[in-house]
């Protein structure tokens, strides 16, 4: 990790096709051929069965709102610069269920259900309401 950033991602070798995906704009999931479910965060084992048959799987991207908070205060670089942000969970269309950010959305227009898409920020993923932005693209959007 950067010690100038506690937003980016530490990568190892397991996790290397899961970022990789994401700097070209792709979000993958881990799918279990044994029980057929899908989880989030990658795991070499499959978290519902214990299954070791698991792949990665392209997924859709289309998430639901489940819960956020709206961070007002972070020290830590770079989310002094972003705030306020939306720290949020969402529940991804495959199953899982994701922590990420929220943005292009203002904290009024949020809602628990409400329908979202991935986007990336530095190779990261984050979600918007889904068909496109409600306000203003952030300037620290890439
Ligand atoms: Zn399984």
């Amino acid at each position: 990790m950067r010690e100038d950033r506690f937003d980016l991602p530490d990568v190892d070798a397991f996790t290397r096709p899961y970022w990789d995906a994401a700097a070209d704009g792709r979000l993958l999931v881990r799918r279990c051929a044994a029980c057929g479910l899908a989880h989030h965060y990658p795991r070499e084992f499959c978290p519902h069965c214990w299954g070791e048959d698991v792949a990665w799987e392209g997924a859709s991207g289309l998430a639901t709102l489940y819960t956020w908070s709206v961070v007002h205060r972070n020290d830590l670089p770079p989310f002094g610069e972003r705030t306020p942000y939306v720290a949020a969970v969402v529940d991804l269309d495959e199953g899982p269920r994701m922590m990420t950010e929220v943005v292009d959305c203002t904290e009024g227009e949020l809602g628990v259900g409400m329908g979202l898409e991935v986007a990336f920020r530095d190779g990261v993923p984050v979600f918007r309401p889904r068909g496109g932005s409600r306000t203003a693209v952030r300037a620290s959007m890439g």
